[in-house]
This record gives C-alpha cells, sequence and structure tokens, in this order.
C-alpha cells in the first residue's frame, strides 16, 4: 500500500528545534569532528546551530531567494535535508533585508525551523563584474587582467579596494557593497552561518591579478571579523551567528595555500573565524586537488564548506579531501529542464523513453515522487507545461542528493567509504541504462 500525505509531513529532525521561539538560549555554533577516514582528509561531524545540527558530510540545498523553487520547504524537511542556504545579494535588493529582519530572520520568514546559511553575495556581485560570461572575451591569450572583458560591453560591477559598486539586474539602480556592508546584511537576515565578503575572481584572471585579489580578500575578511563584533555585541538576545572565511586563490597552490593559513591565524580583537568557506575558481579536473591544499592547511577542528558543485563524482571528491559541508544548485536547476538523478546515472525524464513508462523514476528511490507517481505522469506534466512537473522532480534530486550524503556518511563512519565509492560510481556512470 502505498502511504498516503503523511510522507510530505515535516518528519523530527534530531537537534532541530521545532518552535522559532526556543532556539538561541542554549545552542551555539560548535563543530565537532568525529571519524575519519583512513589516509585522508575526510571525515564525519557534527554541526551545531541555534536552529539544530547537521551531521556532516552535509549537502545544503540552495533556496537563493529564500525559496527552494518549485518545493515548499516542508517538502525539503520531508526528504531530509537538513539545511537550507540563500543569497545575500538577491535577498538584500528583494525583498530588502530589513524585511526579513522584521520578519524574524530568514528561517521564519520563509517557514523553514532548521538551520540557515546565507553566503555573502561576493560572487554574484562579482558576477555582474563580467557580465555572466557573456560579456567574456573568448580569446584572453596576451590579454591582462580587466581587458577579458568583451568589447563594447559595459561592466555591472567594480571592485576596488574598499568593496565594490555594482547596478542591480532587477532595475538600474546603483549599490555598494563593503566587508561592512555585507555584515550589516547578513546580520539582518539573521542565518545561523554567515560569510565574509570576498574578491570572487575567475580562472581568466591573471597570475599578478589573483596575487592582488588574494590579498584584499584577507584585508576584507579581518574588516568582516570587525564588524561581525561589533554587530553581536549590540544584539545579544538574538541568536549567535557563526563567520566563515572564504579561502579564494585559484588554480595556484601557493596562492590557496597561504590564503588558507593567513585566515585561519586570522584574529581581530580576540575573535577568530568559525569554518571556513573554499570559493572561487575551480577547474572540475583540479577540485580534489584544490580542496586538498586548503584543507591540509584549515585546523581540523573548524568546519570547512565548498561554495558550489554538481556532479554525483565531484561530491564524492570534495568530502575525502576535507569538505565537512557543501551547496548545489544543480538538483533543482536540472529537475526543471526534466532531467533527473537515478543510482544509474541521469536521463532526461521528457524523452519518449518515459511516454509509457508507469514505473517510477527511480524504482530504488525512496522520495515522495517515486513512491506516489510514475515516470509516465511526470512525462505528461512535462509535455503539458504544468507546474507540479517541477516540483516532483526537484523532489526526486534533492532527495537523491540528501540520501547520497547520507549513505556517504554512513560509509565513513562504518569504515567502507572506498568501496562505496566505487560501488556507486560505478553503478551511475558506468550503467547501460544510462540515457
Ligand atoms: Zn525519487
Amino acid at each position: 500500500m502505498r502511504p498516503g500525505l503523511s510522507a510530505m509531513r515535516p518528519q523530527p529532525v534530531e537537534g532541530r528545534t521545532s518552535d522559532f521561539d526556543e532556539f538561541s538560549s542554549h545552542l551555539r555554533y560548535s563543530f565537532v569532528p568525529c571519524v575519519s577516514l583512513p589516509g585522508q582528509l575526510g571525515r564525519s561531524g557534527v554541526i551545531t546551530t541555534p536552529h539544530g545540527k547537521i551531521k556532516t558530510p552535509a549537502f545544503v540545498a540552495v533556496g537563493t531567494k529564500a525559496t527552494i523553487k518549485a518545493v515548499l520547504p516542508e517538502s525539503m524537511a520531508a526528504l531530509g535535508a537538513q539545511a537550507l542556504l540563500a543569497n545575500a545579494y538577491h535577498l538584500y535588493l528583494q525583498p530588502g533585508a530589513d524585511v526579513v529582519k522584521a520578519a524574524g530572520g530568514l528561517g521564519r520568514f520563509m517557514n523553514w525551523p532548521g538551520p540557515t546559511i546565507t553566503d555573502s553575495g561576493g560572487f554574484q556581485v562579482m558576477s555582474l563584474g563580467v557580465g555572466f560570461k557573456k560579456v567574456l572575451a573568448m580569446n584572453v591569450d596576451g590579454l591582462e587582467d580587466d581587458d577579458v572583458i568583451a568589447a563594447g560591453k559595459t561592466r555591472l560591477a567594480q571592485v576596488d579596494d574598499d568593496g565594490v559598486t555594482f547596478t542591480s539586474h532587477l532595475d538600474g539602480s546603483q549599490h555598494r557593497f563593503t566587508p561592512e556592508a555585507s555584515m550589516q546584511i547578513q546580520h539582518e537576515l539573521g542565518a545561523d552561518i554567515i560569510f565574509a565578503f570576498d574578491e570572487c575572481t575567475t580562472l581568466m584572471n591573471t597570475r599578478h591579478y589573483q596575487e592582488r585579489s588574494v590579498a584584499r580578500t584577507h584585508r576584507w575578511a579581518a574588516r568582516c571579523l570587525a564588524e561581525h563584533r561589533r554587530l553581536t555585541g549590540e544584539h545579544t538576545s538574538l541568536s549567535h551567528q557563526a563567520l566563515f572565511a572564504v579561502v579564494q586563490g585559484a588554480q595556484y597552490e601557493d596562492l590557496r595555500r597561504q590564503a588558507a593559513r593567513d585566515l585561519a591565524s586570522l584574529v581581530v580583537d580576540g575573535l577568530g573565524f568559525d569554518g571556513y568557506g573554499i570559493g572561487g575558481a575551480l577547474e572540475k579536473d583540479n577540485l580534489g586537488t584544490i580542496v586538498r591544499w586548503v584543507c591540509e592547511e584549515l585546523p581540523e577542528d573548524k568546519a570547512r564548506h565548498l561554495l558550489g558543485i554538481s556532479e554525483p563524482n565531484d561530491i564524492f571528491t570534495a568530502i575525502e579531501n576535507g569538505v565537512d559541508t557543501f551547496d548545489c544548485v544543480s538538483p533543482s536547476r536540472v529537475a526543471r529542464n526534466a532531467a533527473v538523478y537515478t543510482a544509474r546515472g541521469r536521463f532526461n525524464v521528457n524523452t519518449a523513453d518515459s511516454r509509457r513508462n508507469f514505473s517510477p523514476i527511480d524504482p530504488d528511490c525512496d522520495c515522495y515522487t517515486c513512491r506516489q507517481y510514475t515516470q509516465a505522469y511526470v512525462h505528461h506534466l512535462f509535455k503539458a507545461r504544468e507546474m507540479i512537473a517541477s516540483t516532483l522532480c526537484t523532489i526526486h534530486n534533492e532527495r537523491f542528493i540528501v540520501r547520497l550524503v547520507d549513505d556517504i556518511r554512513a560509509h565513513i563512519e562504518a569504515g567502507t567509504f572506498a568501496d562505496f565509492k566505487i560501488d556507486f560510481l560505478g553503478r551511475y556512470y558506468g550503467s547501460s541504462l544510462r540515457r
């Protein structure tokens, strides 16, 4: 017998407070590493926040504008999501950080009682500077720094040593982010974990520019710490927010290691960072190497977050090289284009193969969609352009990644990670059923 709507009800998650008003009195941020992978940097652990615990390694679902597109927060809780990440840049522009603060903070605003994270908005603002790729010149040989912007295109962001001036992608209005402004915005948004404002470069920038940028990001990190300390002292009645620094340095080993060491030892007025993000330009082929360089330099007792990855093999690579949490927009983004993850690889439910397939998207999946609906029905919804097509596929994909990372954590703790990795990736990338 198939389960009824009860499957959609939020399941209690260990350590999560059920009432928004309960928090802050007893839980403070902490990270405790547990079981390590033999001979590698990967480990399991537990992050405690004022809104509950995150068992690591953990996938953090991305709700850029305080919503996981097409899916209710209740459904995210039911599928086992532990934490959500929203973006300070987007919420600053719309609806405004003051509105989120007046609502009681990000979690209460979006009716998500669990842990929340905001990223600083640096990446989005800097992306305006390179024009969302489309204004990048294709041939950068012999060009320097800023010359990589294609002729005739206007930059929407300008970086200087004090901050970034940018033009809103919504209405063309002018704004300025500084390290202090980013901290003020993220304090108003009120997430449990916030990020220092950093300069996000691209692989197109020159070595010389990357050196200057890492130094700038370090100076901004110190300003973020000072402002974070000041703001925390101002509102002692609210829950304590943890501040993570962001390690940049692109593909250069010396820059990455130096940036990690410098941020790990940075203390302002007795306050250091609570954890570290690994950001910026990461070539897929170098992902594991760059993560390892950084994690070898960071203190073992601090959590490490990788800002933005996508594929299952990247998840294994990141975790075994020391990443505790990572965010990933792909499960929901590709779901809206009818692409679904399964144990035997990714396929598109929009194709003719699914038209008369009356089995679930993935017979081995325990998600709400796979327990209630057939591939043929989801296929029909996409063809008919019905909105719940995106909802059903997003629930499936988010559950797939949550469950994968839950399994990885269980295998780290059982000492069977290596076997699980070979088995999973062999099936995912090697199956003849992959379409
Ligand atoms: Zn499913």
